[in-house]
């Protein structure tokens, strides 16, 4: 059974807006000392809007538009969502796409019209197209870096704003990239700030590229950053940390999440995340409210220092 400070510790969490599946979680989170948080639509909203359209020389920034956004049409992720959207927004068609299949951390990929049709990450680019992408800085293409002093007009500066790009290319050849803003939510750097204060180390993993990576967390004061994981590298980090003998509290929110969360010592998924993110943690933050992280792991703590 559940010891009654542990019930009770439990249902004050439930009114800070943590749902804690099982008391057993509660004695895991007073033991934790690493914090880590996923990127995209954990620490940021996970709600991208588009702000630079940039075709290569000879397709105009329509064309690359409307093949992104036909592709993305049935994407369930917040990048191709946001791509379609912003397509529709400018009046952009979509056309039907065949053989549609994302793969989680990389993108997607269909047949239009006939042509092989990718969007995504460098890595996922065909290699006869990856020698043409300049917008980027992959691990793996040697290129030019973007200049992005006038991007992130829409709804914020270029100082808050997380810039992703997303390449696509046809068949072997590359059409260009469009850039997605996203910004961390409210309650990131108070929360990463309380988790300090609480001697916790904090890390970020994310699939996107170390860049970006490394500035959200210059930004919000994050300890360590894991960049360009794919899903099982994700895994792969986690049990790294567990190795070097930290006990760890994950936060995701994402499909490629679950498998991380159920590694965890305790695992924690947005409100706002996915059913399947939701289904593998031990915890849910119901309003997806960062600070109930922080205000979680002191409840645990003081709910210990009860029972014994
Ligand atoms: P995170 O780990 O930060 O939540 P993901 O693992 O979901 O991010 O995605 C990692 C990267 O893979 C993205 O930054 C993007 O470049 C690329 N990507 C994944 N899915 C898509 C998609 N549907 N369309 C375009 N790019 C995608
Ligand atoms: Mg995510």
């Amino acid at each position: 059974g559940t010891p009654l400070a542990m019930l009770a510790s439990m249902a004050r969490v439930a009114g800070a807006g943590a749902f804690v599946k099982d008391g057993v979680h509660m004695e895991s989170l007073s033991r934790v000392d690493t914090v880590i948080f996923d990127k995209t639509g954990t620490l940021t909203r996970g709600m991208p809007e588009v702000t630079r359209i940039l075709p290569v020389e000879g397709v105009d920034e329509t064309t690359l538009l409307g093949v992104a956004a036909s592709a993305e049409r049935y994407s369930e992720h917040p990048l191709g969502k946001a791509i379609v959207e912003y397509a529709l927004a400018q009046g952009v068609g979509t056309v039907e796409a065949e053989g549609f299949e994302s793969e989680a951390g990389r993108g997607v990929h269909c047949v239009i019209n006939g042509h092989m049709i990718r969007v995504g990450t460098v890595a996922f680019m065909p290699e006869d197209a990856r020698g043409d992408i300049t917008g980027d800085v992959g691990a793996d293409a040697p290129v030019r870096p973007l200049d992005l002093s006038d991007a992130g007009t829409s709804f914020m500066n270029e100082q808050a704003a997380v810039q992703t790009t997303v390449h696509i290319a046809q068949d072997g050849r590359y059409l260009g990239c469009i850039l997605l803003a996203d910004a961390p939510r409210d309650s990131a750097a108070r929360c990463v700030d309380e988790l300090h204060r609480q001697g916790m180390r904090v890390v970020m993993l994310t699939g996107d590229r170390d860049e970006v990576a490394r500035r959200v967390a210059r930004q919000l004061g994050i300890d360590d950053v894991h960049a360009q994981l794919l899903p099982d590298g994700k895994s792969r980090a986690l049990q790294a940390e567990r190795q070097a003998g930290h006990r760890i509290v994950m936060v995701g929110d994402g499909v490629n999440d679950a498998p991380v969360l159920a590694l965890a010592d305790v695992g924690i998924a947005m409100g706002s995340g996915t059913d399947i993110a939701r289904e593998s943690a031990d915890v849910v933050l119901i309003s997806s409210d960062l600070n109930d992280v922080a205000k979680l792991l002191h409840t645990a703590r003081r709910a210990r220092r009860i029972i014994m």
